[in-house]
């Protein structure tokens, strides 16, 4: 199989035999073998019985049902594990990715040596109250990420079998999903303009609080992908730092003290300076830090994954 195209949907009843004619109008020509996996999360309108109609009427269409709704991270991740295709492709049920697009994604996953090739809505057809807030978004998910891609949140993505077949989506960690690849080493990550459309039938699935549960999941991302292996080495290191900021400057409170006291020069209690405090906390967060670090150090111990690694080749 050369080509599987992953489509997650929550109610899109309308829109889905137009999607699969379209979908299949433009790779028929491309004489390549493909298929279209509908992943219906768990829909409570009539998506499912037009999927099975399609399935039943075209050999290529498959289709996999929640029985509730997960999310779109769920629903892509069993797509991922369906699909049998050496290039993955995903997109949106509702029209606003557009299928012409396909042909081109496929060549630069099979011609350019591409792990990974995201969409770019450069021109967006979205309400304003998505599009301003999803550039600041983007902006941080660089910043933070290192990965130059202007549009983290494409449905539109396509993929190198290995890719999706390695990383885990979970949450609603699809907006990280060239993070997570880049985590296991899927360097190769490209990126190309498409035709982003109106959204044609239905509404959108998701409201303002996108933005708040992105950034979130945006730090677990990364703090796990730093540190999920060697937690110790960022709280050690922060407790460390700490602990030595209370620890030097009681020390320093406690000698001033002792030459007053022999010199006797009447100084205030060290109990009435503010840095006494300052000193004490320091050294019990420090102290806390440390602990969090060996507990979680104890809790990676037990994750039965800490030995899986990415292996890419091997001889004998
Ligand atoms: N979707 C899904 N499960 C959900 C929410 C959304 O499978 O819980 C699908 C939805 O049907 C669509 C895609 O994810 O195919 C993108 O959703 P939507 O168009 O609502 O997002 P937007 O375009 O507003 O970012
Ligand atoms: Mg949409």
């Amino acid at each position: 199989m050369n080509l599987s195209i992953v489509v997650p949907l929550f109610n899109e009843e309308e829109s889905l035999t137009e999607l699969y004619k379209w979908v299949r109008g433009v790779l028929t020509p491309l004489n390549i073998s493909f298929e279209v996996i509908f992943v219906d999360d768990g829909s409570n309108d009539g998506s499912w019985q037009v999927i099975e109609d399609l399935s039943v009427a075209n050999q290529e269409v498959k289709g996999i049902k929640f029985r509730r709704n997960y999310g779109k991270s769920a629903a892509l991740y069993s797509g991922f594990e369906a699909a049998e295709g050496d290039v993955v492709i995903t997109m949106d049920a509702d029209l606003q990715d557009n299928p012409n697009e396909l042909p081109e994604l496929y060549r630069m996953i099979i011609e350019d040596g591409y792990d990974l090739v995201s969409g770019w809505k450069k021109k967006r057809y979205d309400p304003l109250g998505k599009t301003i807030p999803s550039k600041l978004f983007n902006r941080t998910a660089r910043y933070i990420s290192g990965i130059k891609l202007h549009d983290f949140n494409c449905g539109l993505k396509a993929y190198r079998k290995d890719v999706v077949k390695s990383i885990e989506v979970y949450g609603e960690m699809h907006r990280y999903i060239p993070i997570l690849a880049k985590r296991n080493g899927f360097s190769k990550i490209g990126e190309k303009v498409v035709i982003h459309r109106e959204r044609q039938y239905g509404v959108s699935k998701f409201g303002i609080e996108r933005f708040l549960k992105g950034f979130l999941d945006l730090l677990s991302v990364t703090f796990i992908s730093k540190f999920g292996k060697r937690p110790m080495h960022l709280f050690g290191g922060l407790g460390i730092f700490m602990f030595l900021i209370g620890f030097l400057s009681s020390l320093y409170l406690g000698a001033h003290k002792l030459y007053s006291v022999y010199h006797q020069i009447r100084e205030p209690l060290l109990t009435s300076s503010a840095y006494f405090y300052i000193a004490l906390t320091s050294m019990v967060i420090g102290t806390q830090l440390f602990v969090a670090g060996f507990l979680a150090e104890l809790v990676s111990r037990n994750n039965p994954e800490r030995n899986k690694y990415q292996i890419e080749k091997r001889v004998k």
